[in-house]
């Protein structure tokens, strides 16, 4: 790989790969991707037993900008023999398992891209983008780049002095295997991970645990808001009037929209809630279950067994436990990927949350030439809204870099049909002249 690319994606999650697979159908592009992992593996260390995706799986790598990629998720039905199957199972919603698997079949489809590159650093000598992996000898040349290497595990400051095999992030739960057989076991975190992980411990995936204790600082275990108003907030439409509102007001708004993207599903709280009144009424004397919404985690005595203590919000008095583990479903952080180096880093635009500023195309706002861009995928909650860290959109990101990177309208990117006027368009208004499809750009190609 010697020419620069045009570009270069780095991180293969499923946000990349999403780019990656439809850059497939644009074939004067150069561009390749890299991984450390060895191969395509979508969030391993959360792969409890019977969890589900939150999205349809018409919301896959490419089906809302690309129905006709060999890439789509029916496509991987199909080729697999399930099709029939698949409809006739009438699920619920698709198993992350699946889903998994799915992305798997489209990565291992794709030879732009490259696993086992665990990137050091990045620099950029004015011209082109060189990109340093560990044991290579020579950096990959690109003229832009993607960051797509994801978040970073969050964890509670008092936590972070005991991490280990009884205090760690749900993210590692099952790469670790723990058995809490007779122990006290404390979810730290109401989210839709913290419910997987509460369900997973009183189904006995782990072993009987003697308590299983819950705390979150939320006002109650909250459900996902799914309902199609809602569901606005995930529409190219609303999307690009979030981007053009004033910081300010984007970042209100996205925190009140919190609920759209970070409560728990339907689903999982119905299972939970049944799964405690049937233990309740004819379970054994453990688990015993604690559930404690409003609470605070501020402090934690170790080494193991720790002393919890929590402040209740409700009433503002401290309480305390005693646990043998602690599992921190304490969500992700926000951050500059630290392969980044200066004088590069320095050149890039954050806001006063450390977020980069990203314009139209998700491309970084920096102090490098007009002609090189810096996209980034899963960082733009402030910039463009609620939908960001989702999949719900990731083709429709995808195609709109795609489209900046190329210079033409390769893929649609606006819907002609509004059913909100969230930006004082008149809705009757005609649907915008969709660009040259993709068919006749590859027509032309060949
Ligand atoms: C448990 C869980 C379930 C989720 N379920 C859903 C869902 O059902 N629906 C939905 O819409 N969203 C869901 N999400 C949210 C979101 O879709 C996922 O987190 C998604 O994986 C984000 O994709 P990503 O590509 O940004 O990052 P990631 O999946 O985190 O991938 C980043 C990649 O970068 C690589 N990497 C990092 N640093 C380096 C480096 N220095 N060198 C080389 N490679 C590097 C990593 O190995 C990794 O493969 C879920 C999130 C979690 C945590």
């Amino acid at each position: 790989m010697t020419a620069p690319l045009d570009l270069a994606g780095l991180g293969i999650g499923p946000f990349n790969l999403s780019l990656a697979a439809l850059l497939r159908e644009v074939p004067h592009l150069e561009t390749a991707f890299f991984d450390r992992k060895p191969h395509f593996n979508w969030h391993p260390g959360m792969m409890l037993p019977g969890v589900r995706l939150q999205t349809s799986y018409l919301k896959d790598l490419v089906t809302g900008v690309a129905p006709w990629s060999p890439n789509s998720f029916l496509n991987y039905l199909v080729q697999n023999g399930r099709f029939y199957a698949f409809m006739n199972a009438n699920l619920p919603a698709v198993s992350r398992a699946e889903f998994a698997d799915y992305m798997a079949w489209v990565a291992q489809g794709l030879n732009s891209l490259h696993f086992g590159r665990n990137i050091d650093h990045v620099d950029f000598d004015g011209n082109l983008f060189h990109i340093h992996c560990h044991g290579e000898q020579r950096p990959v040349l690109a003229h832009n780049l993607c960051l797509g290497t994801g978040k970073t595990p969050s964890l509670p400051e008092s936590c972070r002095p005991w991490q280990g095999d009884d205090c760690f992030h749900n993210m590692e739960l099952t790469l670790r295997q723990p058995d809490v057989s007779g122990q006290h076991v404390t979810v730290v975190g109401g989210g839709q991970s913290g419910a997987e992980v509460v369900l997973s411990l009183l189904q006995g995936d782990w072993g009987t645990p003697e308590c299983i204790h819950w705390l979150s600082r939320r006002s109650n275990f909250e459900p996902l808001d799914e309902t199609p108003f809602t569901n606005e907030y995930f529409t190219p439409g609303y999307v690009d009037t979030f981007h053009g509102l004033e910081e300010a007001q984007r970042l209100t708004r996205v925190n009140h929209q919190k609920l759209a993207s970070d409560g728990i599903s339907t689903d999982t709280l119905n299972a939970l809630y049944q799964r405690l009144y049937e233990h309740r009424v004819t379970g054994g004397p453990s688990p015993r279950v604690v559930l404690q919404p409003e609470r605070t985690l501020e402090a934690v005595a170790g080494p193991a067994p720790y002393a919890l203590t929590a402040r209740n919000e409700l009433n503002g008095h401290h309480e305390q436990t005693t646990t043998n583990r602690l599992i921190l479903c304490t969500g992700f952080d926000t951050q500059l990927p630290g392969y980044l180096s200066q004088p590069l880093r320095q050149g890039l635009e954050t806001d006063d949350h450390g977020e980069l500023r990203l314009g139209h195309h998700f491309e970084a706002t920096w102090d490098g030439p007009l002609n090189r861009h810096i996209y980034a995928v899963n960082a733009g909650r402030h910039s463009h809204g609620i939908a960001e860290p989702q999949m719900s959109l990731m083709c429709w990101r995808s195609a709109r870099i795609i489209n900046h990177l190329a210079g033409e309208r390769l893929f649609p990117v606006t819907e002609g049909i509004r059913l909100v006027d969230w930006d004082g368009t008149e809705t009757a208004t005609a649907p915008e002249a969709e660009p040259a499809s993709l068919a006749a750009l590859i027509h032309n190609t060949l």
